[in-house]
């Protein structure tokens, strides 16, 4: 039964709920996870698939209509293409996605689209394999690449999107290889800002390199014309001027787009987040755990997201990162 819709403190109507499934990764990228991985959350800490399933179904009627899974990294969850399944019978859920690294995704892919998954976005950061390795710290861009070949079989997911975190120093290199690859295949390309949630905690304002100067250098070979912008895309989206596909940038460091944030997250240990950068999570284990109604979860939830930030606050004064990283809070 529907539920009076769900909105924040600002008017923003909350409809896209991307859900952590675990905090393990097999993969230790430079930018998200120290070079040794983190502690993990023990297995009775993590939220089951019943317990996952229950909270989308709360969402749900409230109007949330967009579940993403994502982690860390989530085919790294034993069983996952059942959570998919589980998730897609939700009445209300339109929209069910994943984020992977694509390591495991030549194994799941079949498995995933027959569960139900609606849309897939594959995480790579170079086409360039000792690149890859550099900043992955895993020798295994061949692999990605069948796992996303696997994936691109399934016509019913397309289009799939890549994406690659913008670094200064780096991504310089791998910007027309990428405007190459968004141009020759289907895939849509996506340059992501690099923001203050990584492992290491060094993040600095100098290593971002800003979407506008990847625009700049790929305009340079490839002339491009901005696309029209769709309500609650996160990504400029621009075609090439030739008619051979597009390419976008999703620049939170240096555009926030938070005014039309229509976000929450779920850790894998079931707390609540209404921003990346949020100093501040709502537990919904425990209230889960202690036998909490249907009515109750939804008070807990509607509280916590009339509380949601109005925007970030990456490189104002004062600005403190969050303790948790990108892979513990489910990019
Ligand atoms: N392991 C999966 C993957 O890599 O796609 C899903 C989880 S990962 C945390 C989700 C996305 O966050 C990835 O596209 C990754 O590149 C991005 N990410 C991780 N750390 C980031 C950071 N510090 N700044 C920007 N994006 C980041
Ligand atoms: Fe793992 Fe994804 Fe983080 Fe890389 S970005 S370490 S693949 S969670």
């Amino acid at each position: 039964m529907a539920r009076e819709p769900l909105f924040d403190g600002h008017g923003r109507r909350i409809s896209d709920l991307r859900v952590s499934v675990t905090d393990r990764c097999n993969f230790r990228c430079q930018y998200c996870m120290p070079a040794d991985g983190l502690p993990w959350l023990e297995r009775a800490e993590v939220l089951t698939f019943e317990e996952i399933h229950r909270l989308a179904s709360v969402m749900a009627p409230m109007g949330v209509t967009d579940l993403r899974l994502t982690g860390g990294e989530p085919l790294v969850r034993r069983g996952f293409p059942k959570l998919v399944e589980m998730l897609a019978a939700v009445p209300g859920i339109e929209d069910l996605s994943l984020t992977t690294n694509a390591y495991l995704l030549e194994r799941d892919a079949d498995a995933l689209v027959e569960a139900g998954i609606t849309r897939v976005n594959v995480s790579i950061d170079s086409l360039q394999k000792d690149r890859f390795f550099q900043l992955t710290r895993r020798d295994s861009l061949p692999q990605v690449l069948r796992g996303l070949e696997a994936i691109a079989r399934h016509e019913r997911v397309w289009p799939i999107k890549v994406n690659a975190v913008a670094l200064r120093g780096f991504t310089e290199e791998e910007a027309i290889p990428f405007a190459d690859f968004a141009r020759s295949t289907s895939f849509q390309v996506r340059f992501i800002e690099f923001m203050p949630l990584d492992g290491d905690h060094s993040w600095s304002r100098d290593q971002v390199l800003t979407g506008e100067e990847l625009r700049a250098i790929i305009h340079s070979v490839h002339p491009l014309e901005e696309a029209p912008r769709e309500p609650h895309a996160t990504a400029r989206v621009f075609r090439f001027a030739d008619g051979q596909g597009e390419i976008g940038f999703i620049n939170p460091v240096s555009e926030p787009f938070c005014a039309d944030c229509n976000r929450i997250r779920l850790t894998a240990d079931g707390k609540l987040r209404t921003c990346l950068f949020s100093l501040h999570e709502t537990d919904l284990r425990a209230p889960l755990r202690d036998g909490a109604s249907d009515e109750e979860l939804e008070s807990v939830i509607r509280d916590a997201v009339w509380r949601k930030e109005l925007k970030h606050r990456v490189g104002e004064p004062g600005f403190r990162q969050p303790a948790r990283t990108m892979s513990a809070i489910g990019g």
